[in-house]
């Protein structure tokens, strides 16, 4: 199994090395070039959402992309990624690929509470028991909206900060930061499926 991690700014080799760890080749997307290269699915790493969606479009990358998430390809954005797939972010006018009926708010947290870890239930990844998940927050977005069919897979406190939609998996926090592999194993599932 090929995974694609799009590898032009931010914590791309964080989720190489995990998706390694659990024996997926990574191919790196840093052009348009690494598009014509094969591979299955997608992963958009954390990072700044402002600079990943300027780049795509310069770079030419983003009507693909665009077009393979649409066309199915299971994809797995965490935190800039999420805000990449939202269809609407509250407190800024860019949008970008817009795949996902959500609507985001970016650095929600505020300055002072920029950067934080929690524990937290993700629906649907502790088949093991192994219970709540770590979840890492570097001055994350979370959702404010969701549309019809997106499922809701955590919550902290009351705010949604992790969804679900059909191909699509998206946290505003860092999984591939923690060292433990759930959420990836769940998105390696969907692509299996
Ligand atoms: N604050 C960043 C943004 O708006 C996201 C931060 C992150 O990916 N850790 O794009």
């Amino acid at each position: 199994m090929n995974v694609a991690v799009l590898a032009i700014q931010g914590a791309f080799v964080e989720h190489e090395n995990m998706l390694r760890r659990l024996g997926v080749t990574c191919v790196e997307l840093r052009g348009a070039s690494d598009l014509r290269k094969p591979f299955d699915a997608l992963v958009l790493p954390g990072g700044e959402s402002t600079v990943q969606g300027k780049l795509l479009r310069e770079l030419g990358m983003s009507d693909d992309i665009k077009q393979r998430i649409a066309d199915g390809m299971p994809v797995l954005a965490t935190c800039a990624g999420l805000i990449l797939l939202a269809d609407r972010v509250v407190n800024d006018p860019r949008t970008y690929l817009r795949t996902l009926p959500i609507v985001v708010r970016r650095n929600a947290y505020g300055r002072q509470l920029g950067s934080f870890r929690t524990l937290g239930d993700v629906h649907g990844i502790d088949a093991h028991g192994k219970g709540a998940f770590p979840m890492e927050f570097i001055r994350a977005p979370y959702v404010e909206e969701v549309g019809d069919d997106v499922e809701v897979l955590a919550k902290i406190d009351t705010h949604v900060v992790a969804v679900r939609y059909h191909n699509q998996v998206a946290t505003a926090f860092h999984p591939e930061l923690t060292g433990d592999t759930r959420v990836h194993e769940l998105f390696l599932d969907m692509i299996e499926k």
